[in-house]
């Protein structure tokens, strides 16, 4: 039997669309420099083809016809022209009939229309050739396995074995009657125009905030330093400053104090005490989605309705999120779970909220929308926030990368998306790729993201461990490896995405990607070159530094009240010099 998987070409090519003129085709692009993912590897056990057989293609039948031409080298197959009788003449007919066998099949394969649609069949096989990589990631060492674990149960989506623990008894509540999380606040609803302060919050480092908004429009933009100089309001700023910037409160008629009111609504529901999850992370994915709209390959490729939606939706996409898992919610039977019956838990829980909040006093900034646009906007943003749920990961890999092997240009270089389909479909991804975007921002900020999620996972290994539940991958801080986490995660699940997003806008990811492979080799470079575990006796050396140092550093910071603030600089060095 052969694997149909592999077998049938892509239902769709560039040839089956009306050429209209000026129209280039860019089916695949000269290969730079730079590192391949996975992606290009071949999905084949054993490669022994001299050519690779999947190379820059997700789907095709070139798999079976190697096998085809290689049968027919081994086999020596040659036109059968007398029929005498001996063994070699029967193993000549068997090759013949075997190789008639895969003509028909491949016949078959190429005329039909299989009933699984090629999305599904490619991102099976991507998922299929992840597996292979990941297996051999976690027979290398117990931490690859760790890292391999938390890739598959958080990317692929897969059935995990459910642990059942005990049910809670909670006091008795009308069930389903309302959307959970939605808070009733106070403040800033009598906003007027005359009070509205520059950049929408109230703030005492306008100027500096100023300075950081220069680079709105960037990919570089610290996101940290908007939220100290906003008063822990990055989101309201954020949001503020694009639609500004887009012009969006005047194209859609949107209130600006109803504005204003809206964002500090939605930043409020966001949970300031969730480490990673926190509106910190909305304003960052939003500012993203901001920049990314602005790729010249898709200039004027998207409505404002488009460009609207997707930004709420990022802005939307994590509220209320509560810093734990779907699986986590699953496995404690939380109300959440029960809600929407185990399926994308948190994302429909953040659209819920999402779009209540709208309901909520002068919060209505849709409200001068027509009904069909209200009603657009609202199925965009669904499909948008849905597609933040990370275990959808693989398929959305697979449409984008089936959409840029038959993508269309035109004469001037913009991606041509006619249709409904193909826009919503990038910009799916493209909010997916905002929210997977932290390894490729500047080093010191991709440091404190890491550090942010890992302190969420390790939280809520914490409660898996006090509940007596099996604590999730990467969710241990007594096992897990944070250096070796994120090279695996760069390699497995960010690589393969932002490569196949830059082979659609290409060339203006190339800096991203760039910034993306230091990142990995920064990462790569501080694994320990010992080989983990590391020895038990090394660990301890380290902890007791670790100890030291803090100790040392307590000792210094209680004496410096009374001192001068002048000798603090050189502590932490000295300090660290011991330790060496
Ligand atoms: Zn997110």
């Amino acid at each position: 039997s052969f694997d149909a998987e592999n077998g049938p070409s892509p239902g769709r090519s560039p040839m089956d669309s009306q050429a209209s003129p000026g129209l280039v085709l860019h089916p695949s692009f000269p290969q730079s420099q730079r590192r391949e993912s996975f992606l290009y590897r071949s999905d084949s056990d054993y490669d022994t083809s001299p050519k690779t057989m999947s190379r820059n293609s997700s789907i095709n039948s070139e798999g079976l016809r190697t096998v085809r031409s290689n049968f027919t080298i081994l086999a020596n197959v040659t036109t059968p022209t007398n029929k005498s009788v001996s063994c070699k003449e029967t193993y000549q007919q068997m090759a013949q009939e075997t190789l008639e066998e895969l003509d028909w099949c491949l016949d078959q394969l190429e005329t039909i229309q299989t009933h699984r649609s090629v999305s599904e069949m490619a991102s099976n096989k991507f998922k299929r050739m992840l597996n292979r990589e990941l297996s051999h990631l976690s027979e290398m060492s117990r931490s690859g396995n760790q890292v391999s674990e938390y890739i598959s149960t958080t990317f692929l989506d897969k059935q995990n074995e459910v642990e059942i623990p005990s049910p809670t008894l909670r006091e008795r509540e009308k069930p389903m009657c309302h959307i959970s999380g939605v808070k009733k606040l106070t403040h800033s609803s009598s906003l007027s125009n005359s009070t509205l302060p520059r950049f929408g919050v109230k703030t005492e480092h306008e100027e500096a905030l100023a300075r950081e908004l220069d680079d709105l429009n960037k990919w570089g933009l610290n996101i940290f330093h908007v939220a100290e100089f906003s008063n822990n309001r990055p989101l309201s700023c954020i949001m503020f400053a694009i639609f500004q910037e887009r012009d969006l409160l005047k194209t859609f008629r949107i209130p600006v104090d109803t504005f204003v009111t809206y964002v500090m609504t939605l930043e409020d529901h966001y949970h300031a005490n969730v480490a990673y999850h926190n509106s910190l992370h909305a304003a960052d994915v939003t500012q993203s989605t901001h920049v990314l709209l602005s790729s010249p390959a898709l200039d004027a490729v998207f409505t404002d309705l488009e460009i609207l939606a997707a930004l709420f939706a990022a802005a939307i996409h994590d509220v209320d999120h509560p810093g734990v898992s779907n699986q986590f919610l699953i496995n404690t039977n939380s109300e959440l779970a029960l809600m929407y019956n185990d399926e994308s838990v948190l994302e429909n829980h953040h659209l819920a909220v999402g779009f209540k909040l709208l309901h909520e006093e002068n919060c209505d900034i849709f409200q001068n929308l027509s009904k069909r646009q209200r009603q657009s906007l609202r199925k965009l943003v669904i499909d948008m926030v849905l597609a933040t749920d990370m275990s959808k990961h693989m398929s959305l890999l697979a449409d984008l990368k089936t959409m840029v092997e038959t993508k269309k240009v035109t004469s001037s270089g913009v991606l041509m998306l006619d249709h409904y389909t193909d826009r919503i479909q990038v910009l799916r991804n493209m909010v997916h790729c905002a929210d997977l975007s932290n390894p490729t921002k500047p080093l010191p900020v991709y440091r404190q993201w890491t550090e942010r999620i890992m302190e969420e996972f390790f939280r809520q290994g914490d409660k898996e461990r006090e509940r007596g539940m099996e604590i999730s991958p990467m969710c241990d801080k007594h096992t897990a490896s944070v250096e070796k986490s994120q090279v695996g995660f760069i390699d497995y699940i960010v690589h393969p995405l932002w490569e196949t997003w830059g082979d659609l806008v290409h060339p203006d990811a190339q800096e991203i990607l760039d910034t993306l492979e230091d990142n990995r080799d920064w990462y790569q470079s501080t694994i320990p070159l010992s080989p983990s575990p590391p020895p038990v006796g090394q660990d301890k050396e380290l902890n007791a530094c670790i100890d030291k140092f803090q100790f040392e550093l307590t000792l210094e910071e209680s004496s410096q009240t009374e001192q001068e603030h002048e000798e603090d600089q050189n502590t932490p060095n000295h300090v660290a010099q011991d330790c060496t």
